[in-house]
């Protein structure tokens, strides 16, 4: 209920209230009142009944007596009056006229009490007041009534009977009630409007106060209530005002700042500022958490399945490619697709993969958006069942170029909503690239760190890391490694005759052999100077002397171009199985290396399997 309902609707309450309870206690007086002053009217009346028939029995002025009780009745007001005689004064001295017999029940029991008698009844519609009073016989008073009446004192000589009309008397009751009544509702109205007067700033304030409220409520927080009073609910107008000003002024700062970090327009008008600027915020920290969990990540892969999961759960798009440019080449790698790790590029033609200029984005390193442009770019190609798709391709740059492309498809219907969330994923790409930017880097440096520049072969390092998951994928195979030792022979002598760049032919052109004789799951180290590691996986015993025997073969019958002559080398090979010569891998290497030493001092270019007794002189090594 409104406040100045409640005010009219409490003083109309408040007015009726005290007119009722005026009315009812004004009403019960005058009747108490009206009563007793009728019941002393008849109590005088009957006085002066009594006086005068006392005066006219004893001038037995029979005639007079009855005139005057006759004409008693005729006075205004009173209604009847009339004299009963006892049954003992008519015995002394008649009956009396005929209006002096009892007449009804009350004067009866008067008769017989000796008490008076009063009753208020309602005759034809008049209310009449009735009192039915004895006279009763004594020896005091200006007449001794023992004198003539033959009887005890104190015994009813007659009773009179007056009632007396009581309207007039309400009539005027009723006057002065409503006069009164009229007074309060005058009083009452005069109240009600200086009340009103008195509280309508009150009201109209916070009525201003409340719609402000619910602006506030909805976003919108300019305010200016008007100040209406000089008292506290002035102030209050002054104070909220300040205050959502305040919020106002903090809030579109806010906003600003966050619409600068997402790179979008500020919160439109009529938004509710105060919502977009909390997902805006929100959106950010969700960024931030990314940021944070991709930098503890360990590998790229790791922190595309992170992105990829992103964009289903928080994103809630389902279809997508990731693509990666290969640096230094004119290629992509399809990383993610749908979700799904090293799938098929399936939303583009596959041309891109080896062509990737062919992908507008990768080419121009600016969004393309289908939504806004339908068929931008034609490399986009959707399977012919999902046709009617749109796509927005964002790249990501990495050290000034783009490094990897992210494709949105989605469906028509869908396109607002992934328009609008593309400053969000904007924010989620820019935390991730320079992440992505140091792993590539660090992918690269590690697989520099592990590979020989020379060759293109693993080197030693590269063992050294590896070993470990060798050894353990071996024993859970329960399979053999065999442990080729390599070293050329008398190789000294190509650098001391033909120069150091001739003996780095000879070793790029073993390499090769090496590697033309293995099968794709043997590695290939450069171990030393020229000095080579064969690693085969399961293929223990006589498979190892045959790869062996056939990289012997091989070698002898390489010949290396070089300006003016044709080299031709032999090289020996030793050989051990891990783990049937030694339980651990490393001893198994340095059995590998004893049995080549052992065919170096058997004469070169023959091929040895370790033999236990080859490691007796253990000194010699
Ligand atoms: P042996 O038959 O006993 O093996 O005789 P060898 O002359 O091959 O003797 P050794 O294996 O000790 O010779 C190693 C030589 O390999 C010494 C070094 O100059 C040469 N060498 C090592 N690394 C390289 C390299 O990267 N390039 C070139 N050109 N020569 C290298
Ligand atoms: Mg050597
Ligand atoms: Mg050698």
């Amino acid at each position: 209920m409104k406040l100045g309902t409640k005010v009219t609707t409490f003083s109309i309450v408040l007015t009726v209230a005290m007119i009722a309870v005026i009315v009812v206690v004004s009403f019960l007086s005058f009747r108490q009142f009206t009563i007793s002053t009728e019941r002393e009217h008849i109590r005088s009346v009957a006085d002066i009944v009594r006086i005068s028939l006392n005066e006219s029995l004893m001038h037995i002025e029979k005639e007079k007596r009855d005139d005057f009780l006759g004409h008693l009745a005729t006075v205004e007001g009173l209604h009847l009056a009339r004299v009963v005689r006892s049954d003992s004064v008519s015995r002394q001295f008649g009956k009396g006229s005929a209006i002096e017999q009892t007449k009804d029940e009350v004067e009866a029991r008067v008769m017989r009490d000796g008490q008076p008698y009063y009753q208020l009844t309602d005759e034809n519609d008049a209310l009449v007041f009735r009192g039915t009073l004895p006279y009763v016989a004594t020896r005091a008073g200006h007449i001794n009534c023992l004198q003539c009446h033959e009887v005890a004192e104190g015994a009813v000589l007659g009773a009179i009977t007056i009632s007396m009309s009581m309207n007039e008397m309400m009539r005027s009751a009723y006057a002065t009630s409503s006069i009164m009544v009229l007074a309060i509702v005058l009083f009452m109205l005069v109240m009600l409007l200086f009340f009103r007067r008195l509280v309508k700033p009150v009201i109209t304030t916070a009525q201003d106060v409340q719609e402000t409220v619910e602006r506030a409520i909805h976003g919108d927080f300019h305010a200016n209530i008007e100040r209406r009073t000089n008292d506290e609910i002035g102030q209050v107008a002054v104070d909220l005002n300040s205050l959502l000003k305040f919020i106002q002024d903090g809030l579109t700062t806010i906003s600003v700042d966050v619409a600068q970090l997402l790179q979008q327009t500020p919160a439109r008008e009529q938004e509710n500022l105060l919502n977009s600027t909390i997902s805006r915020v929100e959106g950010l920290i969700d960024a931030a958490h990314f940021k944070q969990a991709i930098e503890e990540d360990e590998t790229k892969p790791e922190i595309y399945r992170r992105l990829s999961a992103v964009l289903q759960e928080r994103f809630g798009i389902k279809n997508f490619s990731i693509y990666e440019v290969v640096p230094s080449t004119n290629q992509m790698t399809p990383l993610m697709v749908d979700g799904e790790a090293g799938a098929p590029c399936r939303w583009c033609d596959p041309q891109i993969l080896v062509h990737a200029e062919s992908c507008r984005a990768r080419r121009t390193g600016h969004a393309i958006n289908s939504i806004d442009s339908p068929g931008i770019c034609y490399a986009f190609q959707p399977p012919s069942v999902e046709q009617g798709r749109c796509h927005i391709c964002i790249p990501v740059i990495q050290s000034g170029s783009v490094g990897s492309v992210l494709q949105l498809v989605v469906k028509q219907e869908e396109s607002e909503r992934i328009q609008n969330l593309q400053p969000y994923l904007n924010v989620y790409l820019r935390e991730a690239a320079p992440v992505i930017e140091a792993k590539r880097l660090m992918d690269t440096l590690r697989a520099s760190n592990l590979t020989d520049a020379m060759t293109g072969l693993h080197n030693r390092r590269f063992l050294e890391e590896f070993a470990e998951t060798l050894v353990a994928s071996n024993q859970r195979r329960k399979s053999q490694l065999s442990i080729l030792m390599l070293d050329l022979d008398y190789f000294k002598m190509v650098n001391d005759t033909y120069g150091h760049d001739a003996g780095d032919l000879v070793l790029k052109a073993l390499a090769k052999t090496m590697q033309a004789s293995v099968r794709a799951s043997d590695l290939v180290i450069r171990f030393g100077g020229e000095e080579f590691l064969i690693i085969m996986q399961d293929a223990g015993g006589e498979a190892a002397d045959m790869v062996a025997e056939k990289i012997r073969a091989a070698v002898e019958n390489m010949k290396v171009q070089l300006p003016g002559a044709v080299l031709q080398k032999t090289i020996s090979i030793g050989i051990a199985e891990f783990p049937h010569d030694s339980d651990t891998f490393w001893q198994a290497v340095k059995y590998a290396d004893v049995a080549l030493y052992n065919a170096k001092e058997t004469g070169r270019n023959r091929v040895v399997r370790f033999l236990p007794e080859m490691w007796k002189d253990e000194a010699k090594y």
